[in-house]
């Protein structure tokens, strides 16, 4: 079995302490890993702070060309990596293949984006200036639907603009960054990236740590709440993106058949664990029973199963605890509304749960009123317009959400109303590393991706010269 180890100091290291990955196709052992003590944690943020001292004296071009190197490694890694992602999170080969791409993709934008001081004002008397200085050691915590791209994500503008970073990666799936770990050993001064897996436990431990200065995190909206809480007592800078409920208002003059297959696809994608799923679908009564049959027929002949397989088109959920939550969620479905594709699991081993279509629901049932993360959809019927958009908002989070039409103008005035970081016209999941993505409400704090994402990782500074 693989032997990974943590990034600790330029340093790949092991510890006493041990846990297993588990495969969720079949429930085998992926591997096992060493996770970080305590000690390790106080190692790895040492090593950063020190690291900082350089590295923020470092030019861009200097740090570009570190950031080249793990994108070249990403690059030559790709098939390997993509085979670990799928051992532990459990997406297909074709989708994991796809995710290395994107991590790539994100890391590349960041050698494109500069950091120039701006001049503000200029006149014979003074000279204004905007910098933008590092904060110093950032702390990344992933979760397990994109872990290799999410740490990726934050790896890249917490280093292009200076900082250092202590990546901590989700319990069940450390292997693909512990792996990126192995290949960056030598690209990067030691210290700069440092990448360390744990129990579940090191989270609170380095979100107050003392000598961290921001916390870059993606995971629920739960843990967001606490790590607000503790970086409280430090002031620490945060950029929070956390959980979504995402609606999508389908309006009576859709191309039904068109409008069903986009719909299927962006429910159901990585399974349905995509933060910006689409996980609501409100669709206006006169279309309501053709846009449920065709999104049933495409889940029902969808093939669910072992990523390895390539005639699996979906992977399992990825861990038992989601596994029994979406289950829960299925069992209160059952109750208030009605299946019309999946809903049976078997006990084979592995968390396989076919694609579900759930119709005559509504809110008051848990898939309604929280976020499932998992292949389940429900379908709400709708008659007014005004109170479908009431009820796409009545969430409390917002982090997406779309509008389905013919006509565009139709579709932007529903667009305007709704209430989320990202509005979606006629598609829904559609992202990229240079298009912002804020959350609304409570998804999030701050921003990621794109310029105004680099810039939460630095310090603003204005510098005023008198020339006097
Ligand atoms: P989670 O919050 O339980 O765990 C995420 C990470 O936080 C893990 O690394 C975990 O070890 C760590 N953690 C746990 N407790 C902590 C604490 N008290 N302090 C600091 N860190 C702690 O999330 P999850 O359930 O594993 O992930 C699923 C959630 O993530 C969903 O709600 C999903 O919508 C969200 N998500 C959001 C985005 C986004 O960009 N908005 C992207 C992907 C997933």
């Amino acid at each position: 079995m693989y032997q990974y180890k943590m990034l600790i100091d330029g340093e790949l290291v092991d510890s006493q302490k041990r846990i297993d990955v588990v495969n969720p196709a079949d429930e085998s052992i992926a591997a096992n890993i060493p996770v970080a003590t305590e000690d390790d944690l106080n190692k790895a943020v040492e090593s950063a702070k020190v690291a900082f001292n350089d590295w923020k004296r470092t030019s861009l071009a200097e740090r570009r060309a570190c950031l080249s190197k793990l994108i070249e490694a990403l690059d030559a890694n790709s098939e390997a990596l993509a085979q670990i992602l799928t051992q532990e999170q459990g997406k297909t080969l074709a989708d994991a293949r796809d995710e290395v791409m994107y991590a790539g993709a994100f890391a590349g934008y960041y050698l494109t984006v500069d950091l120039e001081p701006e001049v503000l004002l200029e006149d014979d008397e003074q000279r204004v200036e905007i910098h933008r200085r590092p904060l110093g050691v950032v702390a990344g915590i992933t979760t397990w639907n994109f872990p290799l791209l999410i740490a990726v994500y934050k790896i890249a503008p917490a280093i292009i603009s200076g900082n250092t970073i202590v990546v901590k990666v989700a319990p069940s799936t450390p292997l693909a960054t512990m792996k990126l770990g192995e290949l960056i050993q030598n690209s990067f001064p030691k210290g700069v990236i440092n990448i360390i897996a744990d129990d579940n436990d090191m989270g609170p431990l380095l979100t107050s740590h003392p000598d961290i200065q921001k916390v870059s995190f993606t995971g629920s909206t739960a843990t967001g709440r606490k790590i607000m809480a503790s970086a409280a007592p430090t002031l620490k800078r945060l950029t929070l993106e956390l959980g979504g409920n995402d609606a999508a208002i389908v309006l009576d003059d859709v191309d039904v058949d068109k409008a069903a297959e986009g719909l299927f696809g962006v429910s159901f994608m990585n399974s349905g664990q995509v933060c910006i799923c689409l996980k609501r679908m409100y669709v206006h009564e006169s279309i309501y029973d053709d846009v449920c049959d065709r999104i049933a027929t495409l889940a029902s002949n969808a093939n669910v199963g072992n990523g390895m397989d390539d005639n699996n088109q979906f992977g399992p959920i990825q861990n038992k605890a989601q596994y029994l939550k979406v289950l829960d969620f299925l069992a209160d479905a059952k109750t208030k509304g009605t299946v019309i594709a999946g809903g049976e699991v078997d006990d084979s081993p592995g968390f396989n749960f076919p694609l579900t279509v759930v119709r005559d629901i509504s809110e008051g049932a848990k898939m309604v009123d929280e976020e499932a993360f998992g292949p389940i959809l429900p379908v709400i019927k709708y008659t007014d317009l005004d109170d479908a958009i009431r009820r796409a908002n009545a969430s409390e989070q917002g982090l997406g959400a779309s509008v389905w039409s013919s006509d565009l103008e139709r579709a932007q005035v529903v667009a305007h109303q709704l209430e989320a970081g990202t509005v979606w016209i006629n598609k829904h999941l559609d992202f990229g590393p240079h298009i912002p993505f804020p959350p609304a409400k409570q998804s999030g704090v701050g921003v990621e991706w794109g310029k105004e994402g680099l810039l939460e990782f630095t310090a603003m500074q204005v510098v005023n010269i008198s020339k006097v």
